[in-house]
């Protein structure tokens, strides 16, 4: 990991990790998280968290147990975590019987996870993307039986990206329920291993997700779906940066390339009567493993602070990874409120007391 300039200091309590630990010794954990409530502890909601469902394929944190995860929740004032299992994405994007059971399968681990800690966890369940029937009964049997708080999907669904018409009737019921989305990365298969020695957590899960929202932007998913909530991973990946050409580019809304004066500035066309703008300005964006001043920087030019939501992609990364660096961008105390916990709580209304 890169280290950028800042120490190791706790974000919340301004002390060095060991420091930090320091001031736990000779009072029970309890009672010290209690204190830090007193002093100020952000109460963070983690929408970017996951599990691991036994059995599932080989993701190398099999290590993982939910006692990990809270102990590091408890070090990072962190009070609830929305987890979701990105891992179970190929078997259940197959399109047949036996994908639509692994989601069920991993959905209703997750749900016991979370009924066995209810203040602690709540659920983002999977969706069998490719089996339309499956992917609508799974959205009612998440909703209605398990009382998931949202879905994760993959930013890809192995060839396609979300905003394939294919897709539309999927999009159109967690509208109708007004559901909250996390778009997760995932890899195209256009894409794996396409440039030697370089991993594709390297830069393309941040690739597909800008394809992925572009894809939802530019058939008219967003628009058509205006109470979909959608949560974007990695403060935006590379949507911050590239909004202003996705704008610019938009079918039908371009007047000319070259030197003719543009009469339609706000990529506007009849999938996206809006404009590219008001669309990009109404998801939310977690800022897991991309909390450095660079693209949190460009984020917040892009949206208010209402869309800033707190993620850690604990475990697939470290806490530190996110948390050492958001102390860089010198957050006002009222935006750090929003990020860490009032933005989410707004999304999720439950979580007012947890
Ligand atoms: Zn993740």
């Amino acid at each position: 990991m890169l280290k950028m300039t800042a120490p190791r200091v706790n974000f919340y309590t301004g002390l060095s990790r060991r420091r930090f630990l320091q001031s736990l010794v000779g009072a029970s954990a309890f009672a010290s998280v209690a204190g830090l409530n007193a002093q100020g502890n952000p109460r963070r909601i983690d929408v970017h968290h996951h599990f691991q469902a036994p059995g599932a394929a080989n993701t190398g944190l099999q290590w993982w147990t939910p006692k990990h995860s809270l102990e590091m929740m408890d070090q990072y004032g962190i009070s609830l975590a929305m987890i979701s299992n990105p891992g179970v994405s190929t078997a259940a994007y197959d399109g047949t019987v036996k994908g639509n059971e692994a989601a069920r399968r991993s959905n209703e681990y997750g749900a016991k996870l979370v009924s066995e800690n209810p203040k602690r966890f709540g659920l983002f369940a999977a969706i069998p993307m490719n089996n339309t029937d499956g992917a609508l009964k799974e959205i009612e049997y998440a909703l209605d039986t398990l009382k998931a708080d949202g879905f994760q999907i993959g930013s890809s669904t192995i060839d396609k990206w979300p905003g394939d018409p294919q897709y539309l009737p999927i999009f159109q019921e967690l509208h109708r329920r007004k559901a909250t989305v996390f778009i997760h990365p995932f890899v195209n298969k256009c894409c794996k291993t396409l440039i030697p020695g370089i991993p594709e957590s390297v830069v393309e899960y941040d690739f597909d997700t800008t394809r992925s929202i572009t894809s939802m932007l530019y058939n008219g998913t967003l628009s058509s779906c205006p109470d979909l909530r959608v949560i974007v991973n990695h403060s935006g990946a590379a949507v911050p940066a590239l909004a202003g050409r996705i704008k610019d580019r938009v079918p039908g809304a371009q007047t000319s390339n070259f030197g003719t004066p543009k009469t339609n500035t706000d990529g506007i066309n009849a999938k996206i009567p809006k404009g590219v703008f008001y669309e990009l300005r109404k998801l939310y964006y977690e800022c897991a493993h991309a909390a450095y001043p660079f693209p949190i920087g460009a984020l917040m030019k892009l949206v208010p602070s209402t869309q800033l939501l707190f993620g850690t992609d604990y475990p697939a990364e470290p806490m530190e990874s996110t948390v050492d660096h958001l102390p860089e961008n010198e957050l006002p105390p009222d935006i750090q409120r929003a990020m860490n916990r009032e933005n989410a709580e707004r999304l999720f209304p439950r979580l007012k007391n947890a």
